[in-house]
């Protein structure tokens, strides 16, 4: 890979008198055009998105949004639609009229069990279900994306692959889905792509800019059930029992000392306990807890460390105190990791699309992403949309019930990623 973008060409005419120009190059071309395309698009897309977002539906059960999706897509005329991959989910292919690699889009389509309050007219007709965390928007800039290369088609040297993915929030409980069962199903086959792109609304940034971390972007998502196994008694007589609600309590202290003694201070290392159910009634010692949370990590060596930590804290804790336990770690998402060399042959594009100014700083999410699967088998770039806008009073952020974005971030997504993937195939080198 090298560096994506021609430089300006600066000619200085002095001896002329004149006063230096900017030369055109093909990279100012192409964003002329696609701008134009883009621009006459935005009010359907517009349009398409206020369909989604009033008709939101859980994950795993995208079937009206995929059908939409399908149709439209048929629509614009890719040369491939495939439907029903991982449940709902779809991949479509646009061959470029030029020869050239792979680079792949992936738009998520699922909304979550939120009842939406904020009032405008395009608001949720499914009760208690809302685009809450920006799907439609990912999904509408995919289209815009598709609509604007097809138009565009003959220029494009090499193929795009589209992927509209169900269930990133999770599969419902013993169902799989997401992008693990996109790629079992061949997401990423016939042909595979040498890349992948795809972006998240953010409401810390305001819509118009956007924000590219290097390296970890959003962390990894691992689960934990810990049983904890006493042994019952009078309440009166704690010492001819073992009380699991104490053990419980030293587990959990412990365990948060993993983070401030065992792992480097400097790496992210959330250990959250959620739940913690046990006990009978005030008189009698508990025999059994149970607790359950959440592991977040944003560096795979740390991830990799933490199950024997945890085990080896818990059951320390639990041996020294007389009881048993059981320690379950049931892995998630992987570290959203943005490939080092992929952002800098994408950044001086993103650069001249959207300036230092349109650029806005985030420290990486603690939130998970499973875009990171696909990024665990090809290199993968993933950035933050800016979507808040204070005078519109647009400002809360995802997966709460008052979520909105500032819809011009669409039409201003849709020609940067439309431009990030002809840059990258153009400049490309296997
Ligand atoms: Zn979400
Ligand atoms: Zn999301």
């Amino acid at each position: 890979m090298r560096s994506s973008v021609k430089m300006f060409c600066l000619v200085g005419a002095f001896f002329l008198g004149f006063v230096p120009f900017v030369l055109a190059d093909e990279f100012d071309d192409t964003r002329k055009i696609v701008s134009e395309v883009v621009k006459k698009l935005e009010p359907s897309l517009i349009e398409f998105r206020h369909d989604l977002h009033m008709f939101p539906e859980l994950s795993n059960r995208e079937s009206r949004t995929s059908q939409k999706i399908a149709e439209k897509l048929l629509k614009i005329g890719l040369d491939e639609v495939k439907t029903g991959i991982a449940s709902t989910g779809i991949v479509a292919v646009l061959k470029g009229g030029k020869p050239g690699p792979t680079v792949a889009f992936r738009a998520d389509m699922d909304a979550l069990p939120i009842q939406e309050t904020r009032d405008m007219p395009y608001k949720s007709q499914n009760p208690g279900v809302m685009h809450a965390c920006g799907h439609d928007v990912h999904t509408t800039i995919g289209i815009g994306v598709a609509e604007t290369l097809a138009q565009i088609k003959d220029q494009i040297p090499g193929t795009v692959k589209f992927i509209f993915q169900p269930a990133e929030e999770g599969a419902p409980d013993g169902e799989a889905g997401g992008a693990g069962e996109m790629i079992k199903q061949g997401a990423l086959d016939n042909p595979r792509p040498d890349a992948i792109f795809g972006l998240h609304v953010e409401s810390e940034g305001t819509a118009g800019k956007i924000s590219l971390l290097s390296g970890p972007a959003m962390a990894s998502e691992d689960g934990l059930k810990i049983v904890i196994i006493g042994k019952s008694a009078h309440g009166a007589k704690p010492h001819n029992g073992i009380d699991a609600i104490v053990v419980a309590a030293n587990v959990i202290n412990a365990l948060q000392m993993i983070r401030s003694r065992r792992t480097d201070p400097r790496e992210a290392f959330v250990l959250t306990l959620g739940t913690i159910h046990g006990g009978a009634r005030a008189n009698i010692i508990a025999e059994r807890v149970e607790m359950v949370g959440t592991i977040r990590n944003l560096n795979e060596n740390i991830r990799r460390e933490a199950p024997d930590l945890i085990r080896q804290t818990v059951e320390g804790v639990c041996t020294g105190l007389g009881a048993t336990c059981t320690v379950e770690i049931d892995p998630g998402y992987p570290v959203t990791y943005n490939n080092p060399e992929l952002v800098d042959a994408t950044m001086p594009a993103l650069k001249r699309i959207f300036g230092t100014q349109g650029m806005f700083r985030i420290l990486p999410h603690t939130g998970a992403e499973d875009f990171s699967k696909y990024q665990q088998i090809i290199p993968g770039l993933f950035f933050f949309i800016g979507i808040a806008n204070p005078e519109k009073k647009i400002t809360s952020a995802i997966h709460t019930p008052d979520f909105d974005v500032d819809e011009s971030c669409i039409a201003v997504n849709t020609r940067a990623m439309s431009l990030l993937l002809i840059d990258y195939l153009r400049n490309h080198k296997n």
